[in-house]
């Protein structure tokens, strides 16, 4: 369906937990994670219901994120139901860690493509983003898992910050040379309760690009893209197989071209990251006498009252009340 500024909303993000095996630096307190009672999370039958509702309205895609999806148990199975349900196109986004003995469950499942979250290769680094674990070798695995079990386009997301990982712009990139591989590089969104966001950390896209056609000369531009549902914008190292795009939601403003609306682990609608506004399905979820037009209303009432664009650049803006592994990303 079309939202009130006649972008077309066809994809959901569903965190479908906000638990994660890793906390990282930009998305989760090491300490103190309030973690709700179990009876606030939708289950994986009322996330299918709103799957199904979602489907009425046009939403055929969908990616399943977190905190860490892999960590909730039952994954596949839901996996397998969404897309008996008719989702055209299932991703993930996860961080690896539990990807690489889950991979071909979750292809035969109805996976179509996985975004794999590495943001260093350097095991101390990795420590000291992660810092709940310390080997980024599990994450390229996981890697070569997704390319043989052909998860195309196979995504690497990168999340720059200057003075922890951004020596490594121009070592990452060249992992796309030779694979199709398809890196992101992240800017970091001031979400954090965990690390402050600010000026200094923040690495622009338009800089990571100058520090990339440094090393590699003029970048091709992708016209078509890359096969997905995001707002990153693609470049090929000449001769690469695969490509780097960028995701640069601070500098390069791309809520013109907005598709998605996102489902919290409990619930909740949240039509725009940028703003603070959220719906709560779960009234109507639970709601013995509601029926399943009513929830498909619900839906289409938070896709009416989605904002213009994202309130990041307002120094007095609200943002989403979750910190990313509340909202997935
Ligand atoms: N746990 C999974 C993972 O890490 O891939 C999925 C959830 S995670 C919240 C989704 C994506 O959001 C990851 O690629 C992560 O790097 C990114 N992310 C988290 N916090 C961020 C922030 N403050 N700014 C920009 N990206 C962020
Ligand atoms: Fe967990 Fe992903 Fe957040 Fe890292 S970015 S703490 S892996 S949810």
């Amino acid at each position: 369906m079309l939202d009130p500024f006649g972008r077309e909303i066809n994809y959901m993000r569903i965190s479908v937990t906000d638990r994660c095996n890793l906390r990282c630096v930009y998305c989760m307190p090491l300490e103190g994670v309030q973690l709700r009672p179990r009876e606030e999370y939708l289950t994986f039958e009322e996330i299918e219901r709103v799957v199904r509702a979602g489907l009425a309205l046009g939403i055929d895609r969908i990616r399943i994120t977190g905190g860490e999806p892999t960590v909730r148990p039952g994954l596949v199975e839901f996996i397998a139901r969404i897309k008996e349900a008719g989702v055209r196109d299932i991703s993930m986004t996860t961080n690896g860690i539990l990807f690489p003995k889950m991979a071909a469950d979750l292809k035969r499942a109805g996976l179509n493509r996985v975004n794999i979250s590495l943001d260093t290769l350097r095991p101390e680094r990795f420590k000291a983003i992660a810092r709940l674990f310390d080997d980024p070798q599990v994450v390229l695995d996981a890697v070569e898992a997704a390319l043989e079990l052909e998860l195309h386009p196979v995504k690497l997301n990168m999340v720059v910050m200057r003075g922890w990982n951004d020596d490594e712009i121009v070592e990452m990139a060249r992992m796309t040379l030779d694979r199709p591989i398809h890196l992101r590089y992240i800017e970091v969104m001031p979400f954090s309760e965990a690390y402050p966001f600010s000026e200094e950390v923040l690495v622009p896209a338009a800089e990571i690009r100058q520090r990339l056609m440094a090393e590699f000369g003029d970048l091709e531009p992708l016209k078509e893209g890359v096969p997905g549902n995001g707002p990153a914008r693609y470049w090929r190292i000449p001769g690469a197989k695969g490509t780097v795009g960028f995701i640069s939601a601070m500098t390069e403003c791309f809520c013109a071209g907005c598709n998605r609306i996102r489902l919290s682990a409990d619930g909740k609608i949240n039509p725009c990251l940028g703003h603070i506004h959220e719906y709560d399905l779960k009234p109507v979820l639970r709601d013995p006498s509601a029926t399943e037009e009513d929830l498909i209303r619900a839906i289409e009432a938070a896709i009416l009252r989605k904002p213009r664009e994202h309130n990041f650049d307002d120094p007095n803006g609200e943002y989403t009340l979750r910190v990313m592994h509340g909202i997935g990303g």
